[in-house]
């Protein structure tokens, strides 16, 4: 028998990404569960923020934009921002009705369906679709890197995607590997747990003096944009802006919380080392490394270029113009993610237009049970 279900588009992903396409699917009069669905293998709403440590609290996280149609007002910036935005998209999947399955796990996508449709396999089922939108994130695939003598340390390594906040870590020497914004942020507040901490980073960190102003931001985003038009692996946004220095910062530099040291060359099994000799022992090494875009389940595509990454123009992917790409490179911010999933929307209905049934069948039956502002 065959239980492969139909749709026109199917969206992976119900993090900010995911969403904003939904939503901008529902605004367009695609019906859900009947036009489209969203399949997310998370437990519950709030996409990656929902596994963040519960140290990050609102008031700490850059900048994190609404959803299109439903701001985010009032929130505590003392709450877990892991909290804050469960909530938030709970209200929003609600409110716009947009009926996510989760936990539903995507496990591959392949060619092959009846014309020239796009089978997405999953852990609940097969679904055949026109379009895909793909908007998994970075959170899924933790990047570490690999070291000598790496598998030989006694003490505890773990990286940021499994960091439990700075508690955990009371009494203990800990070096933080990584430049980025996590990095930092551990390191701050591991100082007043911690027996000690090293902070190692393979290029000199880059500080961002003076506020972070549109205009920085569309540069940054243009420089991550390059990279994937060319079919290069995306850097993350925040990677390209530099590290804000802000009061928090500026003070735990001169009180050498964040005192830079080149990366290290070996891991020993009480710490690391240095090709010079010099050597720092260690219970824990905290590995504050990025994170890289989780497509696996697209590989039977050959969507890679011979740089490693996917090239897309827009959101649209180049070598095969079914996928769309939402929150990857150049669009994995909020801010990004939230115009990322307009564009695609935008795009799968200028194709559908182009098919005149179908797209009547759509505007006939289309009944938004809320309505969505623009
Ligand atoms: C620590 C940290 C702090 C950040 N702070 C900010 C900030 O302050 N401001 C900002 O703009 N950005 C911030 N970012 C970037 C942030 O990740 C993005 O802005 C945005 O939240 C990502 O949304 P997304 O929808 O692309 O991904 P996610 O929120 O990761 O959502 C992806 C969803 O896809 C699902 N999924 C993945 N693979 C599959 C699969 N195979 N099958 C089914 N479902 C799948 C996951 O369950 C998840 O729910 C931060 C990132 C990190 C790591």
């Amino acid at each position: 028998m065959n239980n492969t279900r139909e749709v026109e588009v199917v969206v992976i992903g119900a993090g900010q990404a995911g969403l904003s396409s939904a939503y901008h699917l529902r605004r367009t009069g695609f019906e859900p569960e009947r036009d489209f669905v969203v399949l997310d293998h998370s437990p519950g709403p709030g996409g990656a923020w929902q596994f963040r440590w519960p140290s990050l609290t609102y008031g700490k996280v850059h900048g994190m934009h609404s959803l299109p149609g439903m701001e985010l007002t009032d929130a505590d910036p003392a709450r877990p921002s892991s909290q804050v935005v469960a909530e938030y998209f709970t209200a929003y999947e609600s409110a716009f009705g947009l009926r996510v399955r989760r936990p539903v796990d995507v496990r591959a996508v392949r060619d092959g369906g009846e014309g020239g449709r796009l089978l997405v396999e999953t852990s609940d089922g097969t679904w055949s679709t026109r379009t895909l939108i793909n908007a998994t994130g970075t959170w899924d695939r933790p990047f570490w890197p690999r070291y000598p003598g790496q598998e030989t340390f006694r003490g505890r390594q773990l990286h940021t995607a499994r960091y439990p906040g700075p508690e955990a870590f009371a009494g203990r020497r800990v070096v933080v590997v990584g430049g980025g914004a996590s990095g930092t942020q551990h390191l701050m507040e591991l100082a007043p747990y911690a027996a000690a901490t090293t902070w190692v980073t393979r290029r000199p960190p880059v500080f961002r003096e003076g506020p972070f102003t549109e205009d920085v931001g569309r540069a940054a985003v243009a420089l991550v944009e390059e990279r994937v038009r060319r079919g290069l692996p995306p850097r993350s946004v925040v990677s390209v802006t530099g590290l804000p220095l802000d009061d928090a910062v500026r003070q735990a530099i001169a009180d050498g919380v964040l005192d830079r040291q080149p990366m290290f060359d070996r891991i020993t099994p009480d710490g690391v080392q240095w090709r010079d000799g010099r050597r720092v022992e260690a219970d824990v090494i905290l590995w504050a490394t990025g994170f890289r875009p989780a497509v696996d389940h697209l590989a039977p595509l050959k969507l890679r270029e011979p740089g490693g990454g996917i090239r897309a123009e827009g959101t649209r992917a180049v070598a095969d113009p079914r996928i769309h790409l939402v929150g990857y490179g150049p669009s994995a911010s909020t801010i990004g993610a939230n115009r990322a999933g307009r564009a695609a929307v935008r795009d799968i209905r200028r194709l559908s237009a182009a098919e005149p049934a179908r797209a009547a069948q759509r505007a006939d039956t289309a009944r938004p049970t809320v309505s969505v502002a623009a």
